[in-house]
């Protein structure tokens, strides 16, 4: 069981800091640092407007996000997500902490 226990454990951020307007570093539970660049997070979105839901095929063309891209806002979703509005009016992706999580091991 004590390996449940540690991936619990890998998911949860224990702070979650913006830095500047375009990069936000989330340091987890079990001491890893992960950094993400607004542009990479939105291209990434998982939101039904950015992935077709019944293909799983992402419909978001990668080079409409500016690298420019910045974060306007920021909010936790329960105890389990993040949500963004970027700076282009896009604020429908919620990012799970395991999808954070993931995307930085890619
Ligand atoms: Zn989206």
């Amino acid at each position: 069981m004590v390996d449940i226990a540690q991936r619990r454990e890998a998911i949860e951020p224990r702070e979650i800091l913006q830095e500047g307007d375009a990069n936000l570093r989330i340091t987890w539970a079990d001491g890893r640092v992960c950094n993400y660049k607004a542009a990479a997070l939105r291209r990434v979105c998982p939101c039904a407007q950015c992935v077709n839901e019944w293909t799983g095929q992402r419909t978001l063309k990668p080079e409409v996000v500016s690298d420019e891209l910045e974060i306007s806002d920021l909010n936790i979703v329960g105890r389990y997500a993040l949500n963004f509005r970027w700076s282009d009016g896009h604020e429908t992706g919620i990012y799970s902490f395991q999808y954070l999580r993931d995307i930085c091991e890619q």
